[in-house]
């Protein structure tokens, strides 16, 4: 029982965090060699490795190519939407995306005042090719997400807030005669998720539908000069935002909904 418990946490810990899945393991061998039985002391040896490993992995990481978008920014026009992201490790990006990001961050914050734009899932510190679950292209270091910008119940901008408490799944529902390129389909294998019983809990914000128009404009006009290559947000609010543009494409319909965040990709 015990094996087959330490493979289910070895493979949840690998997919969540990369390097957590060998931390566990390695804890496991700490905990022998200091013959630790105690299952509290067991997660604080696995915890503090995984503390050492993570700040490891910030000094590491670079010599691989991926940086990590800083953890410890509240003045920055670029900040990750939870600490969550930088805890397990999916806040690495190119050097390329980095550059991109914050160019972005700072144009919104100059255009908009008081604007913070927020990272979301990027990527794994190591291994091209690592996916980083859901996200099967998040592989790289070359793609990340940003958060929405919202405006609250009387209109006002929101800054640094998200309707969703990790600001994914509260999807903008497309108005009445908007192209729905996945309407009527009903796979199996997909990662297309509704999460209809979600909506609810979500805050009763508004998309800040100029705010974001420019933040998808930024990319596919400045920062395509400045290599990004591919956007991704859904053909309903591509038509709502009017930003059609080469560089802005659907994903797929088995790929994850586009109309709770903002997914770019960069040449390198
Ligand atoms: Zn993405």
């Amino acid at each position: 029982m015990a094996l087959v418990r330490n493979v289910f946490l070895f493979v949840v810990l690998t997919l969540l965090t990369q390097i957590g899945g060998i931390v566990f393991l390695v804890s496991i061998a700490v905990s022998r060699l200091l013959q630790i039985s105690r299952r509290l002391l067991k997660a604080v040896v696995f915890l503090s490795l995984y503390v050492l490993a993570t700040i490891a992995a910030h000094a590491v990481a670079p010599s691989f190519g991926r940086v990590p978008l800083p953890c410890f920014s509240a003045a920055a026009a670029l900040q990750l939407q939870s600490p969550l992201y930088c805890v397990l490790n999916r806040n690495y990006v190119s050097v390329g995306m980095r550059q991109a990001a914050e160019d972005l961050a700072r144009h919104m914050a100059t255009q908009f005042p008081g604007t913070v734009t927020l990272a979301l899932d990027a990527n794994f510190p190591f291994i091209d090719g690592f996916p980083l679950l859901p996200h099967l292209s998040h592989s790289d270091g070359r793609k990340m997400d940003i958060a929405f910008y919202y405006r609250g119940k009387t209109g006002e901008a929101l800054s640094g807030q998200t309707r969703s408490p990790i600001g994914y799944f509260a999807f903008e529902q497309p108005d009445a005669g908007s192209p729905l390129p996945c309407a009527g389909r009903d796979d199996l294998l997909t990662f297309r998720w509704d999460l209809k019983l979600l909506q609810p809990l979500f805050a009763d914000w508004s998309l800040d539908e100029a705010r974001t128009r420019a933040a998808v404009q930024w990319l596919s006009s400045e920062g395509r000069a400045a290599g990004v290559e591919k956007i991704f947000i859904e053909p309903h609010l591509v038509k709502t935002l009017a930003v059609e543009n080469d560089t802005v494409r659907f994903q797929g319909c088995r790929a994850a909904r586009h109309d709770d965040h903002i997914h770019f990709q960069v040449a390198k």
